[in-house]
């Protein structure tokens, strides 16, 4: 796997696909026409890749940056992005992926503009939901991933328990073992 899905909400794992965006040089994972497309398999949207060019690109890079400007608007209780919303309501109203049954199973196929759809219609359920009180930043500080926080109690720190947690925690064991040394 090229790509990490650390959040488990697709269009908030993809605004994370600019990481660490807080740091001088963020790092970029969709680099090429053909990183957006392992993205879009890796994710499971579609079965196969959707042959993305640098127009798609340009466009999934578009997409990706209004997602983020709303859900930082959104966390800093500021005014929605005019912008971002025409954006983000764009894509929305395109055409979706394309669903078969087949066999036993299903297949799921597209174009990059019907993978940007469905990005797009997840946002706007989460931001225009009950659900977007549970958005969150990953509380270890050079990250930046946005998610929701399903967790009971809402106690959910990370954007991953599998990276970032373990990440602080073992960061904060070794300083006490420092400090006690
Ligand atoms: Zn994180």
């Amino acid at each position: 796997m090229d790509h990490a899905f650390p959040c488990g909400t697709l269009s908030l794992d993809f605004a994370g696909t600019l990481r660490a965006r807080r740091n001088a040089a963020p790092a970029e994972m969709l680099g090429s026409p053909d990183r957006l497309d392992s993205w879009f398999v890796e994710s499971g949207m579609l079965d196969t890749a959707p042959g993305a060019d640098r127009v798609d690109l340009h466009l999934a890079v578009e997409v990706r940056e209004a997602i983020y400007a709303l859900v930082a608007a959104r966390l800093d209780g500021a005014r929605l992005p005019a912008s971002a919303v025409a954006v983000v309501n764009g894509h929305a109203a395109g055409p979706q992926i394309t669903l078969r049954l087949d066999g036993d199973g299903a297949t799921r196929t597209g174009s990059v503009a019907q993978g940007l759809t469905a990005l797009a219609r997840e946002t706007v359920e989460i931001l225009g939901g009950v659900v977007g009180a549970l958005l969150r930043e990953c509380s270890r500080p050079e990250c930046t991933q946005v998610y929701l926080d399903r967790s009971r109690g809402h106690r959910r720190e990370w954007c991953s328990m599998r990276t970032c947690g373990n990440r602080v925690k073992a960061a904060a064991y070794r300083a006490r073992v420092h400090a006690a040394g």
